[in-house]
Order: structure tokens, then sequence, then C-alpha cells
């Protein structure tokens, strides 16, 4: 098995390997680490979860390190594109946590929020911008960057980006890119358009998989479960109900959806929040410490506002619609099994979403399993109306309001339950992950 040390890594880099606790590379990183460091161009097939974001950030850091001591002004030497605000605060998260002993600097370019502090981050000139692609091509057109200077791009979740219609300003961008770049493309999914735009961006690319092409993660367990629409509120509680649930994210299609199932999981006496993209950028942030912190439990979240999404210990994903795009399932459920863990995905589907789900199973290449007979059961012919009963997370402190509401039935969902421990690194110190970033701030 491959070490980091046999990577090719420098010194200052591996050092930051070692304090995060990583032992060995993952196998996207194996891969994809050498291939980045030797000049490649990469298309790489990599879900969620699999450490692909320390497999192209370690590399691009060495080559920064090699090649590019100090960016000019308004300028940077790598950019990444990500499809969602919170994935490109995420990977920031990681430049600056695989970076601590580089002295590169990286800067956050997101809508959402005020362009001034972007643009005078920018003026200086950075070594690594992050960027979603809408307000980068502002920043372009403005003049507040150019590419010039750019050696090599990151495109992350690429599927994703293309699914949110950003194919034509990924064109222009790239287009900006003048010189002879490398071009690092990687994808959950490889459906035809990442392929043709793999092929009309990326010279001669090592195409890197680490798991077959659209088959979701292993050690998820994933279940389908027939409720009649009328039932699902009810499904939902008594899933979220079960003692092994430790941290969940609930799907839904609609950002109106989201709100209501929402509304409906806090009047049940649980501590859930939404997240979806008619929320503010403040408001996305403090719902995703509050999240990653344990205050909030549950997340309900639209596909959109989800992806990226690294929290560690999501211990299940719930459907509670299915998604239009069967590739977003597999988006979804990998926001569980994450850093090595295993997960539960439940996914509720009713007579209208049985297409759906057809098309989920031709995407994975499997049956997904038969419903579990107790929550059937307890979920059909359920009507809408909220059950008051007692879904108490260990930190939850009650109002008045849903004390009143508490009745002895279903099983108190633990903050910790004793078989989903925290994801450990290498020495036994739980991961760091998911500390908050300044989206302004050049790192
Ligand atoms: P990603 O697929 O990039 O979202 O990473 C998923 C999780 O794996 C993150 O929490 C990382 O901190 C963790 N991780 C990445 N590389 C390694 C490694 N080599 N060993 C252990 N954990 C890792």
């Amino acid at each position: 098995m491959k070490q980091f040390h046999d990577l090719g890594l420098a010194s200052s880099i591996l050092r930051a390997v070692v304090a995060e606790g990583y032992e060995t590379p993952t196998p996207i990183q194996a891969t994809v680490i050498p291939a980045m460091l030797a000049s490649n161009d990469i298309l790489a097939l990599a879900q969620t979860g699999t450490g692909k974001t320390a497999s192209f950030v370690l590399p691009l850091l060495d080559r920064l390190g090699h090649q590019r001591p100090t960016a000019k002004a308004k300028s940077c030497g790598a950019l990444i594109l990500a499809p969602t605000r919170e994935l490109a605060e995420q990977i920031a998260v990681s430049i600056r946590t695989y970076g601590r002993f580089t002295r590169h600097s990286a800067t956050v370019v997101v809508g959402g929020v005020k362009p001034g502090p972007q643009i005078r981050a920018l003026a200086k000139g950075v070594d690594i911008v992050v960027a979603t692609p809408g307000r980068l091509l502002d920043h372009l057109g403005s003049g507040a960057l150019h590419l010039n200077d750019t050696d090599i791009a990151v495109l992350d979740e690429a599927d994703q980006m293309l699914d949110l219609g950003f194919t034509p300003a990924i064109r222009k961008i790239l287009g900006h890119i003048k010189g002879a770049r490398q071009t690092v493309l990687l994808s959950a999914t490889m459906p035809k358009a990442i392929r043709r735009l793999a092929k009309e961006f990326l010279r001669d690319p090592l195409e890197i998989s680490v798991a077959p092409a659209s088959r979701t993660i292993e050690r998820i367990n994933q279940k389908a479960v027939h409720v009649d629409k009328p039932g699902k509120r009810q499904a939902l509680i008594d899933i979220l109900g079960g003692g092994d649930v430790e941290r969940a994210i609930v799907f839904t299609r609609t950002k109106r959806g989201a709100d209501k199932v929402n509304e409906y999981l806090q009047e049940a006496g649980l501590v859930t929040d939404a997240i979806h993209g008619n929320k503010s950028q403040g408001q996305r942030r403090r719902t995703l410490a509050s999240f990653r912190s344990g205050k909030v439990k549950v997340l309900v979240a639209t596909d959109i506002a989800a992806r990226g999404i690294d929290v560690d210990d999501v211990s299940h994903v719930v459907n509670y619609e299915l998604p239009d795009m069967p590739e977003a399932y597999v988006h979804r459920i990998g926001r569980t099994a994450r850093a090595g863990k295993s997960g539960i995905a439940v996914s509720l589907y009713d007579k209208s979403e049985q297409p759906l789900l057809h098309g989920i199973e031709r995407l994975i290449g499997r049956k997904l399993e038969a419903p579990s007979s107790q929550i059937a059961a307890r979920s059909q012919g359920d009507d809408m109306t909220p059950r008051k009963r007692s879904h108490k997370f260990a930190d939850d402190k009650p109002s008045k309001r849903r004390r009143s509401k508490r009745h002895a039935r279903g099983k108190p969902i633990s903050a910790r339950s004793p078989s989903t421990t925290p994801p450990k690194n290498g020495r036994g110190k739980p991961a760091r992950r998911g500390r908050s970033v300044d989206r302004h701030a050049t790192l």
C-alpha cells in the first residue's frame, strides 16, 4: 500500500498531512496526487467522502510552492471552481488546513455576499481562488481578476455544476485562461455532458476512477420505503426517532417543501433547521455551523443547498421526496458514510415517485432493499397531523410549548449513540473538519 511520503509531496505539505492524523492516502489520493504532480490533466470519477478534496489540494499547494511563490495583482495562480458556496468555503478550509506550513494565500469568491471585500482581496493577487462560476464571471467581467497567469484549474463536482446550468459560465471562465494550464475535473458521476466538457478542455487526460461509474458508496445501507403521500411525515418522524440516528439530513425537492417539513419536525419536538436557496448566505452559514456543532441534529435541505456539505457523523440521509434526476440520489446519500464510516440512507417514495425510484435503481445497478416492515407498518395510512411525541435530543432544552407536547412514545435520540462513534483520525482524535471560514478573508 502506498504511503503519503511515496507520493512525491514536499515536506511542508507532508507535515500538514501528519498533523491532520492521516495515516495512509485514500485510493483517489494515491492516484491523483502523483498524476497532478506530474502535470497531467485529469478526469477523475470520485464521489464525495473519498478524500477527493485533499487529492487535488495537496498537489496543488505543492505545485504552487515550486512555481509561484507570489501572485501578481488581480491574478491567481490556481483556480478551483465549485458548484455551491458551501463547497467553495469547505475547500478553502481544506486549503488552510493542508497549507498550514506553506504560505499560500487563498480567497473565496462566491455569490450572495457583497463583492467589495472579494475585490479588495483579489486586487493584491492571490495564489488560489476558490469560486462559484457566477460571481467569478462578474469579477472577470469587471476586471477585478484576470486569469492570464493561472496555471492550474480544478473543477470540483463538475456534474453538479453542469446540472445547475453552469456549462456556459465554465466555458467562458476556462476561455479566460490563456496559458498552458493543467486542468483537473472531478465528478461523482460521468454523464455524457461531462465527457464532452472534458474532451473540449482537457489535454490527453489521465482517467482515474476509484469507484465503478455511478455506483453508490458501498458502505451505505440503502433502503426504499413505499409510503403513501399522507403517511410520509409520520414515517419521517419514525425514522428520525430511531435510537441509532445521530445526525440526519432530510432531503426535499423544493424550498417550500423543506420549510414545511422543517416546521413539522419542530412542532413534533425535534431540533431541526432548513437550508435552501431562499435563505441568505448568512443564514445558511449559521445553520451549517449549528449542524456541525451538533446543536441542530436534523438538517432539512434541498439538493442545491446540500451539495458538497461535508459534515462528519451524518448517520442517516432520508429522502423525503425522491430527486428528479437519479444522479442527485448519489450526491444526496454521499452526505453519509464519510471518512470511512458507514451510514444509512432511507428513501420514502409514494406511487407517483415509482418511476423516479426505477431510474435510481437503474443508475446504481441494484434494487433498493425492501422496506423494513416496522417502518412500513407504522407509516401507512397516517394522516398529516403531527403526532405529539417525544423525540428529545440529549442537548435539547425543550421549550414550554414543546414540553407540553411530549408524550412518552418513541425512543429519544441521543446526541451520541454508542453505535456511531465520531470519526477518528489516525491518532485517535476526532477528525478535524467543518471549522468556519470567513468567506471574504484571504486565508
Ligand atoms: P472529501 O471526500 O474530500 O470530502 O473528504 C472526506 C473526509 O475524509 C474529510 O473529512 C477528510 O478530512 C477525510 N480524509 C481525507 N483524506 C484522508 C486520509 N488520507 N485519511 C483519513 N481521512 C481522510
